[in-house]
């Protein structure tokens, strides 16, 4: 593909996936736009942007899924499943004092329904954790069990630390972040969406990865 042309000699979907407030948002939006919003709201449902990317001159459009309402049923499926789910433990009481068994059916099966959509082929994933904030880490082995359950056994993933430009309030060490992302066999950066630091390189790497796999 030379300049100017439109030719697109791969797609590739990528999810961003990982606890509220993370930064996914931001880092999808320094991605794509190379904008940041500190104020940013929430995301409403799923959304995906692309950019277009040449590696090794061939022209990859990455598709790039970026998700809220995801997380925030995740949340109630698994105070409602805690069995399969153990998660939570607040809200419980008083979702199940307002919730029908058919709510709660409802609830279960959009559940599943939503989350299959968005992992659906999927190639690669960016695990994102805040490293200000340890709870976002401790989530993050159930978030892979979702993602490897839901993907291709082939899902190039990068387990991706973020807002490391709040080091003072840091509260997971990188050494082990990297140990987890080396005994699951991840990729791993810490990034930066408010400073652009990493975050060219986190995809860089996986779209590489994929670019090989398929090569
Ligand atoms: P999401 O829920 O995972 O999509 O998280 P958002 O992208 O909406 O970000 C949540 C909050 O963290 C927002 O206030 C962002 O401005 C802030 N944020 C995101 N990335 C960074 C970062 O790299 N550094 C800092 N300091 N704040 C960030
Ligand atoms: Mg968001």
């Amino acid at each position: 593909a030379g300049g100017g042309s439109d030719k697109i000699d791969y797609v590739f979907k990528v999810v961003l996936v990982g606890d509220s407030a993370v930064g996914k948002s931001q880092i999808l939006a320094r991605f794509a736009r190379n904008e940041f919003a500190l104020d940013s709201k929430a995301t409403i449902g799923v959304e995906f942007q692309t950019r277009t990317l040449v590696i090794q001159h061939k022209s990859v459009k990455t598709q790039i899924w970026d998700t809220a309402g995801q997380e925030r049923c995740r949340f109630i499926y698994s105070a409602l499943s805690p069995a399969t789910y153990p998660l939570s433990t607040i809200t419980f009481e008083s979702w199940m004092a307002n919730s029908s068994d058919l709510a709660m059916d409802r609830l279960s099966w959009r559940y599943r329904a939503v989350t299959s959509a968005y992992y659906r082929g999927a190639v690669g994933a960016l695990l994102v954790y805040d490293i200000t904030r340890r709870q976002s880490f401790d989530h993050i082995p159930r978030w892979l069990e979702e993602l490897r359950s839901h993907s291709d056994r082939n899902v190039v993933i990068m387990l991706v630390g973020n807002k490391s430009d709040l080091e003072d309030q840091r509260d997971v060490t990188k050494d082990e972040a990297l140990e987890f992302a080396q005994k699951e066999n991840l990729f791993f950066l810490e990034t930066s969406a408010l400073k652009a630091t990493n975050i060219e390189n986190a995809f860089q790497t996986v779209l590489t990865e994929i670019f090989n796999i398929v090569n």
